[in-house]
């Protein structure tokens, strides 16, 4: 035990709802209390510390015992508790201060200690009154008067007479400087003059200036049904499903319920893939909630975090509805009553890298069981994963199958773009039937989204002469072309250099680009339709804090014709004027090494088509591909998600994949790769001694080596009747072990449970 140094908060900053959630999350995905603090807690929350002095109040020295400067500081100590280094150099004027405080330590007249602070500093605002000795009108009058001879100062101080009458507010000093065209040397020196007071209100950063009071909708029959079935079902369930096609009006019913839950009193919170945050939901619910709602997500600085999270732990009106991201799990919240997990099959519910490696999905649904409230997740392409617990009555099942409106579902149709290439039909990565049906959407005044999945202009530089292609030198994957900044870049490592002119094998010039990303989409786009806005969306356009914002505003006000971009478009973006969607090839995403890669594009074409005719007029989707037989994209053009289900689940049954199976992979690294080998090698045959063929691996990772350190993957396969808690002691068994072996000791491990 140690002495209390020094107490920081009045109130704990964490409340033990949070311990518990947390504690939950390191003991499942295998994890320290540590690492999910880290990810819990803003940074400014992390504390520093100074080295400060302080008097000691036992020695009373005679001002003659000391020195001028150190009766200086000797001096300001007994007006002020605490001196930091810099205030003395400011006191004594002087840089090198140490030779005055080492004097005062030998007289025992100060203690040298360490203060420990929070790097959160509240914003503070600084405001102006008038000196109340002018409160009358007459010591108004006089003053004045006697500032006649300085018709600045009288300007400020009649403005901010007649702003403060006018307003009934105080004045921030902003204000008035731009109100009365002054400079701010003349507010100081009304200030100095004791003429004008200044004074500094706390205030949030994070302001919300819009027009609330907008009253939620009437839900039509569709929606009245699926509010009262999930109210139903709560009755008897903690969790539910709402399975809504795209634009069926999931959100209006979310909004009915959120009311409810406020009426009791309570709190809720609404999770969303991060980049969904989008101005558009959060308008939405702005207008109906108003100041109620807070919002949180990695674009928040952390300082910004700080304050929700205070709102939040306060429990005050400011922080009653929380939209954020998945980190949003981890605020202090005190009396939930409703969590709401919006697009649920995202899989950015799921962090990767570092630890925790949580799911927000499901531990929110621990959370929400911690406060005894409830859980609704919604979706238009649910995860298998919540399907099949759907289907085994774990969860309640609520289902809208129209679009509100009665608009009909978009009309799908693939296109063989094999057979336009023989036929010659294409220009660029465009068939003739996408740009029939741009044509005429265009000439509609309708708009237009392009999806692809890549970013860059291309993903492969071959060289024509010798078939080589530039490599990352950290990383096992080509280098990425990007024309607007004429690089080639690694999208794993961030490694970028300039455009090669020659081929760096054989130093031919004959340079070809292979694939292709939304970049070249979008420069084919211009070429093509000249007269019409472009503007994309992707990693590379949204960097900046609004720079998402921007974008779908620019879109959603019809100054962009033609949007092209990623999945990014993909979430939940509700655009009004939207007639047709252009998918320009469906393949490699249905060929990506993985094995939820067809629930994965499934959803994903599912969505970006959603997109398509939202409000009056139907819809048209054309989805470019080369195998326009693949079940999964005769799924998606008959919107047949039972269908999809039923075979996936199938395969999952067969290959013992999740949600049939739970898994938990354990990837090694390191960067000399036959100690990685070595490792994994011991590593896969330990834990094969325990659970014998529910083990795969260890393999190389399709990329098998990401800035410089080589990877290896093992998997285990785990049976839902087999102990989860039992089989991690025996993984954390088998990971002591191989830690302390003294050759592997600098190998990386990580475990990743419920791995995506
Ligand atoms: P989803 O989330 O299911 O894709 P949204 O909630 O975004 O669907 O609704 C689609 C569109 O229909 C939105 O523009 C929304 O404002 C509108 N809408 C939904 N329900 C209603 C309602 N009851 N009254 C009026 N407009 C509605
Ligand atoms: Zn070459
Ligand atoms: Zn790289």
């Amino acid at each position: 035990a140690k002495d209390i140094h020094q107490i920081l908060d009045e109130q704990p900053i964490v409340n033990a709802k949070q311990i518990q959630l947390w504690e939950w999350i390191a003991s499942y995905y295998l994890c320290t209390m540590g690492d999910v603090m880290r990810a819990a807690l803003p940074n400014a929350f992390i504390l520093e510390s100074e080295t400060v002095i302080i008097l000691n109040t036992n020695k009373t020295l005679n001002d003659s015992e000391l020195k001028d400067d150190d009766f200086l500081v000797y001096e300001a100590l007994h007006h002020q508790s605490s001196l930091k280094i810099h205030d003395i150099a400011n006191i004594l004027d002087k840089k090198n201060v140490l030779p005055v405080i080492k004097r005062l330590l030998d007289k025992d007249a100060v203690f040298v200690e360490e203060e420990i602070y929070e790097k959160y500093k509240p914003k503070l605002v600084r405001y102006v009154k008038l000196h109340s000795r002018f409160a009358s009108e007459k010591a108004l009058q006089t003053l004045l008067n006697d500032l006649k001879r300085a018709p600045k100062q009288s300007q400020v101080v009649l403005t901010l007479f007649s702003v403060s009458a006018k307003t009934k507010k105080p004045v921030k000093v902003s204000d008035l400087i731009d109100e009365s065209d002054a400079s701010h040397a003349i507010v100081k020196t009304l200030i100095d003059k004791s003429i004008l007071e200044e004074y500094y209100i706390q205030t949030d950063r994070v302001q919300y200036s819009g027009d609330d009071n907008e009253v939620s909708k009437v839900l039509n029959e569709f929606q009245t049904i699926a509010l009262q079935e999930i109210k139903e079902s709560f009755k008897n369930q903690n969790i539910a499903l709402l399975h809504g096609v795209t634009s069926s009006g999931k959100t209006e019913v979310y909004v009915k319920l959120i009311e409810d839950t406020l009426a009791l009193g309570k709190q809720v919170l609404y999770l969303l893939p991060e980049i969904a945050l989008t101005t558009q939901l959060v308008t939405r619910l702005q207008n109906y909630f108003g100041e109620q709602v807070a919002i949180y997500h990695s674009k928040y600085s952390s300082q910004e975090r700080v304050e929700v999270w205070n709102h939040v732990l306060e429990n005050n009106s400011k922080a009653q509805i929380v939209l954020g991201a998945r980190s949003s799990i981890f605020l202090p919240f005190d009396n939930l009553g409703l969590i709401i997990v919006d697009e649920e099959h995202e899989q950015s519910f799921k962090q990767f890298d570092p630890a925790p490696r949580y799911h927000a999905r499901d531990t929110a649904i621990v959370l929400a069981n911690i406060h005894h409230s409830k859980t609704l997740l919604g979706s238009a392409t649910p995860s298998l994963e919540s399907y099949f617990n759907a289907q085994q009555n774990k969860y309640g099942l609520v289902e809208i199958n129209m679009r509100y409106n009665n608009v009909l579902m978009p009309d799908i149709e693939l296109v063989d773009i094999k057979d336009k290439h023989k036929r010659k039909l294409m220009k660029g990565h465009f068939s003739d039937r996408l740009i029939d049906d741009m044509t005429e959407a265009l000439s509609e005044g309708q708009q237009i989204i392009l999806f692809q999945n890549r970013r860059g202009f291309s993903p492969i530089v071959e060289c024509n002469t010798c078939g080589h292609s530039p490599q990352c030198p950290n990383c096992d994957v080509s280098l990425t072309y990007h024309q607007y900044r004429d690089q080639l870049r690694c999208h794993y490592c961030g490694y970028h250099t300039v455009m090669l002119k020659n081929c760096s094998a054989c130093g031919s010039v004959e340079l070809d680009s292979k694939g292709f990303g939304t970049e070249q989409i979008e420069e084919e786009v211009k070429i093509l339709f000249p007269d019409y806005k472009v503007a994309r969306m992707d990693l590379d356009t949204t960097r900046g804090k609004y720079g998402y914002e921007k974008i779908i505003t620019a879109f959603e006000q019809q100054e962009v014709d033609i949007l092209v971009g990623t999945q990014m478009l993909t979430k939940g973006l509700d655009f009004r004027n939207v007639k047709l969607v252009g998918v320009l090839n469906a393949d490699n995403m249905l060929n990506f090494p993985d094995f939820r890669a067809h629930e994965r594009s499934f959803q994903l074409l599912l969505q970006v088509s959603g997109r398509a005719g939202r409000t009056d007029d139907r819809g048209k989707v054309l989805i470019q591909t080369y195998n326009p037989y693949h079940t999964i994209l005769q799924q998606v053009s008959t919107n047949d998600y039972m269908g999809m289900y039923k075979e996936q689940m199938n395969e999952r049954y067969n290959y013992k994949y999740p949600p049939i199976y739970k898994q938990i992979k354990i990837t090694l690294k390191h960067k000399d790769y036959n100690k990685v080998d070595m490792g994994s090698i011991w590593y896969a045959k330990s834990l094969r001694q325990i659970f014998g063929d529910a083990i795969l691996g260890p393999e190389s990772p399709p990329i098998g080596r990401i800035r410089n350190q080589f990877h290896k993957n093992i998997l285990i396969k785990i049976p839902k009747k087999q102990s989860l808690s039992k089989t991690k002691e025996a993984v954390i068994k088998v990971n002591n072990s191989f830690l302390s072996i003294k050759e592997f000791r600098s190998v990386k491990v990580i475990l990743n449970v419920d791995n995506f």
